[in-house]
């Protein structure tokens, strides 16, 4: 075995004791965090913004629409490997503070 091969037996051993933590710690791996879920993937793409198309004109894609106004701007990290999409809200205390969204209701397992 070369220096190289050594190197990069560390390397991934280095990279798979990382995942191991984070699992341990039970929090999830996620494009936005770098990494995808589904291939395990690390070319990850990110949209800021998603166009929706209207009936005139392309606006950005959101949760609602008041007037003019956005609340919940969506974005989008893509796993250039297998296609693996996650959506974001880019600010959601905007919309938790939001007067047109409803709070879960904790007692309803259906909503
Ligand atoms: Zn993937």
């Amino acid at each position: 075995m070369t220096d190289d091969e050594a190197q990069a037996l560390r390397d991934e051993v280095r990279a798979l004791r990382a995942q191991i933590d984070e699992l341990r710690r039970g929090l999830d791996v996620t494009l936005r965090g770098g990494r995808c879920r589904a291939c395990g993937g690390m070319a990850v793409i990110h949209s800021p913004q998603v166009e929706d198309m209207g009936q005139y004109t392309a606006h950005a894609l959101a949760l609602k629409r008041v007037n003019k106004a956005t609340i919940g701007e969506l974005e989008v990290y893509l796993c250039a490997q297998c296609g693996l999409v996650e959506w974001y809200v880019k600010d959601p205390q905007a919309v938790a503070d939001s007067a047109h969204m409803v709070p879960r209701d904790p007692g309803d397992p259906y909503r």
